[in-house]
């Protein structure tokens, strides 16, 4: 079923990085109910045949204001990311959602591994949050690349759970050099890893050059693709 679309407000604008923004907005009818990993569509004013349809996951869990926390990279020459980088505090967004199915398995028997790159990291940050928020204690492995050191989203954040929560592994990286450095280098990372440990439960988020690849080597090692969670964001 078609969700409503309805306006909403920009409450607050925040730069968590030299290259992501951070947008909370405040659905102004209905209050969005969603879980962790799903996302909204917004209806943006611009394109050649408006409105410009594109897709945000939820960067927190929800609240009791309803308020939604969007996190969004400036893509170079892309007319949605542009678009949201000039709104201002005040300014009204159409949306509608909640959308998606990439949310934590309902059963976790095994280690959750999680893999994203760059703001593919948004909706697995609303997972863990949920997840730690309900006291979970099962074991957890992060692995996030970013394209530069500066560009690790949510990186005190994530390192202050790696020290406080004893399941939680955490695993930064940086590929300056684009996509394909970023598998290359996540594949390093999990070769060894995935030989030596029991299954995991694989969620994997980002653009499909650096998602598909990844999927293709669980499936490789013996994965069924249906045990491979992934969320592409092109
Ligand atoms: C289910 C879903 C959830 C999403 N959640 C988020 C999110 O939480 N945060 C977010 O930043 N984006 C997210 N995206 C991507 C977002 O919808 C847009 O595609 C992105 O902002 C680029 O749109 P654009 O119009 O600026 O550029 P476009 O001109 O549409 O894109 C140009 C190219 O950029 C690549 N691209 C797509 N997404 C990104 C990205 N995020 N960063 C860099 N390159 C990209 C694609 O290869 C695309 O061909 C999500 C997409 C989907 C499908």
């Amino acid at each position: 079923m078609a969700e409503t679309t309805q306006p909403a407000t920009v409450l607050s604008i925040t730069d968590v990085t030299p290259q992501v923004r951070q947008l909370i907005v405040l659905p102004k009818h209905q209050r969005i109910l969603f879980q962790p990993g799903q996302w909204v569509s917004l209806e943006l004013p611009v394109g050649p045949r408006p409105p410009l349809n594109r897709a945000y996951s939820f960067a927190t869990p929800g609240t009791a204001s309803g308020e939604l926390t969007l996190v969004f990279d400036r893509v170079v020459g892309g007319m949605g990311s542009s678009y949201l980088y000039q709104l201002r505090p005040g300014d009204e967004i159409q949306l509608s959602g909640p959308y998606g199915s990439f949310t934590i398995p309902q059963q976790l028997d095994g280690e959750l591994l999680c893999i994203a790159r760059f703001t593919g990291l948004v909706p697995i940050r609303c997972m863990l949050k949920a997840l730690y928020a309900q006291r979970q204690t099962g074991s957890v492995l992060l692995i996030a690349v970013a394209p530069a050191e500066d560009e690790l989203l949510f990186h005190h954040e994530l390192l202050t759970l790696a020290v406080t929560r004893p399941g939680f592994r955490y695993l930064p990286l940086v590929a300056a050099g684009g996509e394909q450095q970023a598998v290359d280098l996540t594949l390093s990372i999990l070769e060894p890893l995935v030989k030596s440990t029991p299954k995991a439960i694989p969620m994997l988020c980002g653009t499909k050059g650096f998602v598909r690849p990844l999927r293709a080597y669980f499936v490789q090692v013996g994965y069924d693709r249906k045990e491979v969670k992934t969320e592409t964001y092109d």
